[in-house]
């Protein structure tokens, strides 16, 4: 007990520390009530520690090191830059598709200034944040009319609370989708307060079901795409002609969930993501798709379709909560501009990743090269074929033939080089493929070769441990 005493009194006071705080040239820059709140964190720690029987170095600095390591953590933003090495174009757990730069400059230009989000020019009037991209999404997918709102998941709970809220809403049991991050087509119907009448089975479904289904109550058929997965082999669906003319002969809207809506066609074998403009061809009332998976944009959902049915929406009080921010809506209008403008497949970067064919093996082999001298200490750089994925629940099950550098180490495990990249001051996301670490070159951006450069050669100096 009085070795405890004796301990805890032998933690240096606060006024102490900022003294030696004082000669560390990162700690005296840090504003003042900062600093003091770090030093405390550290004297309450080794405090803590004492009383639970630990024996903590206590010394001036050692408690100045922990400080610096603390107030580094604290400052250090949590929301960085990575690369990514995976080939996984549309990673959402690494913020699916980066900016174009038209679309960056219109962020940045909207971000650091006023601008005309609400702000009618020509009355000098109030306006509205919808009508921005209504009339380029027209030109892009024909549609009559659109909404822009938060993300997908806002514009079908949007859609299906303001078209089905307390009737019926009929859906496929083969399209009863869950997309990563909790998000399922049964709960979004729960949700917008709607009735799910569930027809037909997991791989068939006929006109007929649907057809069967229909009753007074009857707000609307649903349409899901099956975005990240495939039922194959005995299996059917109605034909969209057929279905489109059973629910408008009852006066019905067909509403569907496209998931990823690309603006233009993209295909890969027999698989093809169906355009938008496709869909509403087809007869389909109202799509709703994301804005940062196939187009190439930010965070963004939209409903796009018949204005008959989105002039409500417009108005329903559900549209305030799923609202779209200013640097989204730059962010979309931005890329749109790409599509009416330029060449989506050189400007956007999802699309360029995701239609590229040449060149990848000339990338993989200037890369391989710059990383040759770590041949030298025993490491083997290989640039060769490999396989990458669209992600973002699109083009399920499809590989793309893509090029990588395979890399192995002398002295560490393909596990501990993963670590070693991740951890590092820009963060390098790769896969581990057959003991090897596999960088990916496909989505990779300007400046991330000389960050995996520099990495490699700081883990065979031994900078990073
Ligand atoms: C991705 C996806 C969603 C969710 O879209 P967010 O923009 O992420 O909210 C909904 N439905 C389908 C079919 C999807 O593929």
């Amino acid at each position: 007990m009085k070795q405890l005493q004796e301990n805890l009194r032998a933690i240096p006071a606060i006024d102490q520390l900022l003294t030696q705080a004082a000669q560390s040239e990162f700690l005296a820059r840090l504003p003042h009530p900062f600093l003091v709140s770090i030093l405390r964190q550290v004297t309450t720690t080794v405090r803590v520690e004492l009383q639970s029987g630990q024996t903590p170095d206590v010394s001036p600095t050692a408690l100045i090191a922990s400080a610096v390591r603390l107030a580094k953590e604290t400052t250090q933003p949590s929301l960085r830059r990575v690369v990514n090495a995976t080939g996984v174009v549309l990673h959402t757990n690494l913020g699916r598709a980066p900016l174009s730069p038209r679309a960056l400059a219109l962020v940045t230009e909207v971000a650091a200034h006023y601008s005309t989000l609400e702000y009618n020019l020509e009355t000098g009037q109030r306006g509205t944040r919808y009508d921005h991209v209504v009339a380029k999404l027209s030109k892009l997918s024909g549609a009559e009319d659109s909404l822009v709102v938060n993300n997908n998941a806002a514009a079908v709970l949007l859609t299906l609370s303001a078209i089905a809220k307390g009737r019926e809403i009929i859906v496929s049991r083969g399209q009863l989708v869950e997309i990563g991050g909790s998000f399922r087509i049964p709960d979004v119907i729960q949700q917008s307060g709607a009735i799910m009448i569930e027809v037909g089975t997991t791989n068939k479904t006929h006109l007929s079901d649907y057809a069967q289904a229909i009753s007074p109550n009857t707000a609307a058929i649903l349409k899901v795409h099956t975005s990240n997965y495939r039922i194959l082999g005995f299996t059917a669906q109605p034909e969209d002609a057929d279905l489109v003319d059973l629910a408008h002969r009852h006066g019905i809207p067909i509403i569907e969930d496209l998931g990823s809506g690309t603006l233009t066609p993209i295909q890969y074998g027999d698989l093809q993501e169906p355009t938008v403009k496709q869909r509403l061809e087809a007869g389909v009332d109202l799509v709703t798709f994301s804005c940062d998976k196939l187009l190439g944009a930010g965070q963004a959902g939209v409903v796009a379709g018949r204005k008959q049915w989105l002039t409500g929406m417009k108005k329903h009080p559900l549209l305030r909560a799923l609202r779209i921010d200013k640097l989204s809506l730059a962010a979309l209008e931005g890329t749109l501009l790409d599509y009416l403008l330029g060449d989506p497949c050189l400007d956007i970067p999802v699309q360029r990743m995701l239609t590229v064919t040449q060149g990848l093996a000339g990338t993989a082999n200037v890369l391989a090269e710059k990383l040759q001298s770590l041949e030298f200490f025993g490491w083997k750089v290989i640039a060769q074929p490999v396989d990458s994925q669209a992600g973002g629940g699109s083009l399920p099950g499809v590989t793309l033939p893509s090029w990588g550098v395979s890399i192995t180490a002398p002295t560490k495990s393909a596990a501990q080089l993963e670590k070693f990249l991740r951890l590092g001051l820009t963060p390098i996301i790769t896969r581990i493929v057959q003991n090897c670490i596999i960088i990916d070159v496909r989505c990779l951006l300007a400046g991330d070769q000389e960050i995996i450069c520099n990495a490699f050669f700081a883990i065979e100096k031994g900078a990073i441990q």
